[in-house]
């Protein structure tokens, strides 16, 4: 729309020069008078098709191709009768629809029009020019021949079109399949196979992080060790196969407790560890509580229908103190509750709540 502007612009200005110049156009050709009264109207239609085409386009979105390329089409045949009988090679202007075409990379439609315009100038030729401008027929052969050699070189031009998109199609399509593996990757780097929580290494990672924020913004945070209670022996009586189906239930059951700010690992065999966060250290034993007794409450009965239980060391960290610090104490804390009976949750040191 912005082109037909431009085009409109310069032929209207151009006419607005000759007025006020005074000059009188020269014609190429000896132009009927009745000709240059048209010439006002003919504007005045080319302005009134615009706006109607721009409201038209601001108020319904849906046929806008349509809209655009049936306005080149009259724009371009307007402008022609302006310019025909002053400009040489005014038939030039009947190819704006056919560029159109080209814009909207559409092959149908650059074909449609292109056979539309060899028609049309056809009959204009015959039917006008030939007859009141008495044009030369290799004249119109020579137009005639320019709109195929146009369209089908924008007819390449939209192969290439289609040869690059396809192109741009399968690299979006590879580097998606790309970003999958490498998300699935990234998964298996960071998850235990065997249970679906995080491994030793992203815990470790996950911890360092956390402690860096709770040394600068005071975050509460409290660490858990898990260990469940004489589990040599449920391998050792019902095989590791049964073994492992303990450990995934377990972690299912702990993967399932925690709320969304804690984070939950499997620490190495048969120990867990918890990250609670955002949380007071009483918040933290009646989670840890909540976790070791729905543990204990849960059935096996592949597994001799026993309860397996855990023992739980927790430990708040304590500005200060340093991730090694914090293991120990809450390593003791753990020592403390298989020391006491196991089945139980020990918190560590002075911070000591209960000991079941
Ligand atoms: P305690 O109550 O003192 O913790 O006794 P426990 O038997 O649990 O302690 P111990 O450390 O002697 O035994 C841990 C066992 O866990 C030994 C090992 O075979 C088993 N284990 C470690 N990893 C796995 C695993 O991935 N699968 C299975 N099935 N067993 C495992
Ligand atoms: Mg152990
Ligand atoms: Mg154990």
């Amino acid at each position: 729309m912005n082109l037909y502007w431009t085009l409109i612009a310069i032929t209207l200005i151009g006419q607005v020069i000759y007025v006020l110049v005074g000059l009188k156009p020269a014609p190429a050709f000896t132009v009927p008078e009745q000709m240059g009264y048209l010439i006002f109207p003919c504007s005045l239609f080319l302005l009134l098709i615009m706006i109607v085409a721009e409201v038209w386009l601001r108020a319904d979105f849906r046929f806008q191709k349509q809209v655009v390329i049936g306005c080149g089409f009259l724009v371009s045949y307007l402008l022609y009768f302006l310019a025909e009988p002053y400009v040489d090679g005014a038939q030039m202007a009947l190819m704006i629809p056919v560029m159109a075409s080209l814009v909207y990379f559409d092959l149908r439609m650059l074909y449609g029009l292109g056979v539309l315009n060899l028609f049309l100038y056809a009959g204009i030729y015959f039917g006008l020019e030939r007859r009141l401008l008495e044009k030369p027929l290799p004249e119109f052969l020579m137009v005639e021949c320019i709109f195929i050699v146009f369209v089908v070189m924008a007819r390449g031009v939209i192969g290439r079109a289609y040869e690059t998109n396809e192109y741009l199609e399968q690299l979006t399509q590879s580097e998606q399949g790309l970003l999958v593996e490498r998300a699935v990757s990234d998964k298996l780097l960071k998850i235990d196979a065997l249970t679906g929580l995080y491994n030793h290494k992203t815990f470790h990672e996950y911890l360092d992080s956390l402690l860096e924020q709770g040394e600068k913004n005071g975050l509460q945070l409290q660490l858990a060790l898990f260990d469940i209670d004489n589990f040599k022996q449920v391998n050792d009586t019902y095989g590791h196969w049964i073994g492992d189906i303990v450990l995934k239930e377990v972690a299912a059951k702990i993967g399932g407790t925690i709320s969304l700010n804690d984070f939950a690992a499997r620490y190495g065999g048969e120990e867990f560890a918890i990250i609670f966060t955002d949380k007071s250290l009483e918040d933290a034993y009646a989670l840890a509580e909540v976790l070791r007794s729905g543990i204990a409450g849960m059935v096996h009965p592949y597994a001799g229908g026993k309860p397996i239980t855990v023992s739980i060391g927790l430990c708040p960290y304590r500005a200060g103190d340093g991730k090694e610090l914090l293991f120990r104490r809450t390593d003791e804390a753990l020592y403390q509750a298989k020391r006491s009976g196991k089945n139980r949750v020990t918190t560590a040191g002075e911070n000591q709540l209960v000991l079941v």
